[in-house]
C-alpha cells in the first residue's frame, strides 16, 4: 500500500540530498571538532559551514547561532538560561499554546516557585496583546511566545510583541521551529532576543536543533560541560546531524518561494476539496495569518482518533494534535484555548502538508475522507442539520 503522509508538522522526511551529504560525513569525518590537529579542524570546518547556513537564513550573524540536540532543548535552555541569568527576576510569561517543550518547562518551573503568566489567545489562537501588557512587569525576566502554531498554524504578531517588550526591558524568546522555511523570517525585524530552530521540521535530520541567541544577550548555559558552542553549550557535537541541518537549511533557502507557494497550493486544494465534500465542518485557527500548509478541522460528533485510525488503514498519516499529545488522553490545550468545548476539540483533526507531497496525495486523501467521515457519522448517529 503506497502511503501518502500528511503529517508534517510531526516530522518531515529527510531530504535525500541531505541523507547524501550525511552519510558522505559519517564515512570521511570522524573527527572532534575541538581537536586542533587536522582531522578535528576539518570536521570543525563542516560545522561552521552549517552554522553560517543557519544564521544566514534568519539574518543573523554566525557568532549568534547554538546548536543544540532538538527544538526542545532550545525552549528549555532560552527560558533555564535566561532565568538563571537574572536571579532576581521570579516572572516568565508564555501564551496559552506554546508547544509542550515551553508548557511543560514553564510547569515545572512553577513548581519550583516561579511565576509563570499565561497569556490567552481568541478564537483564532492569536494572543492577547492587552492582556500581555498587563501581565508584563519589572519583575518579568523572559516572555516566550511562539511564531507559529503546531496545531492550528497561528502566527503570532511576534514585532508587536518584541515592540511592547522593549518597552519594559524584556527579552523576548520565540519558538519558530513550525515558522521556519514556511515564511521569511529575518531576527533583526522582528526584534526578538532569542529564536528556537528543529532540523526534523525542515526535512533534516532527529536530534538536532538550534537557538539563536542575539549578540550581547544574556544566557547562562543549561548543558554544562566543556567549551563547546563557545561555552555556552557543553557535549561534543552531533557532527552529522549539524551538517545534515545546514545543509537542509541551503536547500530550504535554495527552494524558497517556489516550495511555499506549490505546498500552499495544495493545501488550499485540499481544503477546498474536503468543504465541497463534506458537510458542517469547522477550520481552525486564523484564517489568513497562518502557515499555509496546516489544515485543522473540527467534525463535531465524532472522535478525531476514530478518523485518524480510519485513514491510516487507508496508508494515510495525518494528527490529531501534536505529536506530543497523541499518547494521552488529554484534550489538546490549544483547542481548549482557543475556546473550543473538550468533545469538539476531540473531534479534530490535523493535516499538514510538505515537500515531497504532490497531486496525486491530495487526491487520493479526496477520495477516502468524505466516504470515512460518512460512515462514522452514520454509525455515530450523527445528523448534520443542513
Ligand atoms: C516539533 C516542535 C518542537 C520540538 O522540536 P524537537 O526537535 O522535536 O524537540 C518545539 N516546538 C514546536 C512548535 C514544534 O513543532
Amino acid at each position: 500500500m503506497d502511503v501518502i503522509y500528511l503529517d508534517n508538522n510531526a516530522t518531515t522526511p529527510v531530504d535525500p540530498a541531505v541523507a547524501e551529504k550525511m552519510s558522505a560525513f559519517l564515512k570521511e569525518h570522524f573527527g572532534n571538532p575541538s581537536s586542533l590537529y587536522p582531522i578535528g579542524r576539518r570536521v570543525k570546518e563542516f560545522v561552521t559551514q552549517a552554522r553560517e547556513s543557519v544564521a544566514k537564513a534568519i539574518g543573523a550573524q554566525r557568532s549568534e547561532v547554538f546548536f543544540t540536540s532538538s527544538g526542545t532543548e532550545s525552549d528549555n535552555w532560552a527560558i533555564r538560561g535566561v532565568l538563571d541569568a537574572c536571579p532576581d527576576k521570579r516572572d516568565l510569561v508564555i501564551s496559552a499554546i506554546e508547544h509542550p517543550a515551553v508548557l511543560q518547562m514553564a510547569d515545572d518551573l512553577e513548581r519550583k516557585n516561579y511565576k509563570v503568566t499565561h497569556v490567552p489567545v481568541d478564537s483564532d489562537g492569536v494572543v492577547d496583546l492587552d492582556f500581555l501588557r498587563r501581565a508584563v512587569t519589572p519583575q518579568t525576566a523572559l516572555i516566550s511566545i511562539m511564531q507559529a502554531n503546531n496545531e492550528i498554524g497561528t502566527i503570532q504578531p511576534i514585532e508587536e510583541i518584541v515592540g511592547l517588550a522593549r518597552e519594559k526591558g524584556v527579552p523576548v524568546h520565540t519558538d519558530a521551529v513550525q515558522s521556519f522555511g514556511k515564511i521569511d523570517i529575518n531576527v533583526a525585524k522582528l526584534g526578538v532576543d532569542f529564536m528556537t530552530l528543529s532540523a526534523h521540521k525542515v526535512y533534516g535530520p532527529k536530534g538536532v536543533g538550534a537557538l539563536y541567541v542575539r549578540k550581547g544577550a544574556d544566557i547562562r548555559p543549561f548543558i554544562h560541560g566543556g567549551h563547546q558552542e563557545r561555552g555556552l553549550r557543553g557535549g561534543t557535537e552531533n557532527t552529522a546531524g549539524i551538517v545534515g541541518f545546514g545543509e537542509a537549511v541551503s536547500i530550504l533557502m535554495e527552494r524558497g518561494k517556489k516550495d511555499k507557494e506549490r505546498i500552499g497550493g495544495l493545501t488550499a486544494t485540499l481544503k477546498k476539496g474536503i468543504e465541497d465534500a463534506i458537510p458542517k465542518l469547522k477550520f481552525n485557527g486564523h484564517p489568513e495569518k497562518r502557515v499555509t500548509n496546516t489544515l485543522n478541522i473540527a467534525f463535531p460528533g465524532l472522535e478525531g482518533e476514530a478518523i485518524l485510525l480510519a485513514l491510516a488503514t487507508k496508508g494515510i498519516c495525518v494528527s490529531t494534535g501534536s505529536a506530543c499529545s497523541s499518547e494521552s488522553e488529554d484534550v489538546s490545550h490549544v483547542l481548549l484555548a482557543i475556546g473550543l468545548k473538550p468533545e469538539v476539540a476531540r473531534s479534530c483533526l490535523r493535516i499538514s502538508l510538505g515537500r515531497f507531497n504532490t497531486e496525486e496525495d491530495v487526491q487520493g486523501m479526496l477520495e477516502v475522507l468524505p466516504g470515512i467521515i460518512r460512515k462514522l457519522r452514520h454509525i455515530s448517529a450523527f445528523e448534520p442539520e443542513e
